[in-house]
């Protein structure tokens, strides 16, 4: 099957038992044994639902993996990506990754001797350099959130490969429509599915998906024993929002091309980082590695502007935290998804407080433009 035609047919294709087109919501905790040590292949929703096992080959199918795996959120999703290693090992990170990532690192996992280190993903021979013997993952979003470097995923993965170490890819800001990191050479992929994968910002959820059989075991068994699991009406929700993922992310990628064209030649702009902009440093890579250079752009106003001004006025596009829905939304990195990253830490890595992050929805173009031009005009 062709990928759009997967995204609609993929993982299980509707209901063996009644010819549902949809995979029902099965709303049970539970299964009826037939007879002592004799069950139906169900037997308590944490271990398996069928509705979240549908969205769980589906995912697995879209990322070319052997098998997926459904959580309530993201951060769960990596949490138990994070609890395949153990005390003594440590994970190398990009230096500007998703801030609850960071913090899951920083705050929790280090309790527990699991340690972490920043690296330069995006540069092969650094990252080499940067692999300790207590080094066992890297850790790459690629474009990395909010300034959306770029790592070349092949390098990265071939030089963990060569060290023996997992490479672990957070595919969210892309998703499989638009990257695939398996292909590149990475070992497990993970998602905030609440971004564009759900697409309509009424799902929280996250996933995974490995090609390794003996990951894919050991993933199984931690997300039964932690059992972050995501429930099956939100497995509903994932799958319906998943439908629609090639239609909704042209439309997304389409719309932040013309605005990150306008806006890197406005004047009161100084600065726009979008990989689909021919003369972002990135950009050749990205183009190598995905479809497409995404919809999100991130963006300073020139000096003099004030940015709590410019949020303050928009009317359409929403102050929000999130990305990757339908509606256009926009946030301030430094207060609101980095905040958990040290001051200091997040001006090494860039993120200034007047950096503006804008997640380009799918409404009229112009209609985003006129609304974000207004805002900059009145800063
Ligand atoms: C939002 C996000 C997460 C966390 O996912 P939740 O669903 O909010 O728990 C992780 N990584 C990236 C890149 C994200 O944008």
């Amino acid at each position: 099957m062709k990928e759009q035609t997967l995204l609609i047919h993929g993982g299980i294709d509707g209901d063996a038992a009644t010819g549902a087109v949809n995979v029902p919501i099965y709303q049970t905790s539970t299964y009826r044994q037939r007879a002592l040590g004799e069950n139906t292949g169900w037997e308590y929703s944490r271990t398996g639902n069928p509705t979240r096992a549908a969205l769980e080959a589906l995912i697995s199918d879209l990322e070319g993996g052997t098998r997926g795996f459904a959580f309530a959120s993201g951060m769960a999703a990596i949490s138990a990506v994070l609890s395949l290693f153990k005390s003594g090992d440590r994970i190398l990170i990009s230096k500007n990754v998703y801030g609850g990532t960071f913090r899951v690192l920083d705050k929790v996992f280090k309790q527990f001797g699991l340690g972490y280190a920043l690296a330069d993903t995006d540069d092969a021979s650094a990252l080499d350099a940067a692999i300790a013997p207590d080094v066992k993952a890297i850790l790459v979003e690629s474009p990395a959130n909010p300034l959306l470097t770029v790592t070349d995923l092949a390098a990265a993965a071939s030089v963990a490969k060569r060290r023996g170490i997992l490479t672990i890819v957070d595919n969210t800001f892309m998703t499989p429509y638009l990257q695939k990191p398996l292909a590149l050479g990475a070992d497990i992929v993970v998602h905030s599915a609440t971004k564009y994968l759900g697409g309509h910002s009424d799902v929280v959820s996250g996933l995974a998906v490995t090609n390794h059989p003996e990951i894919a075991e050991r993933l199984a068994f931690v997300q039964n024993a932690v059992g972050g699991v995501l429930g099956p009406f939100d497995s509903f929700l994932l799958i319906r929002g998943i439908k629609t993922l090639a239609v909704r992310m042209d439309r997304h990628v389409a719309n932040a091309e013309s605005l990150a064209a306008r806006l890197a030649t406005h004047p009161e702009v100084s600065r726009v980082w979008y990989p689909g902009l021919k003369d972002f440093p990135g950009h050749d890579i990205q183009f190598r590695q995905a479809k497409n250079g995404g919809a999100m752009i991130s963006f300073e106003l020139a000096d003099g502007k004030d940015h709590r001004e410019f949020f303050r006025t928009l009317r359409l596009v929403t102050l929000a935290e999130s990305l990757g829905g339908v509606e256009s939304l926009v946030c301030h990195p430094a207060s609101m998804t980095h905040a958990s990253i040290p001051k200091e830490t997040r001006e090494k890595v860039g993120i200034t407080d007047r950096l503006i992050r804008l997640s380009v929805g799918i409404e009229d173009v112009d209609d985003i433009w006129s609304d974000i031009e207004n805002a900059i005009r009145k800063a």
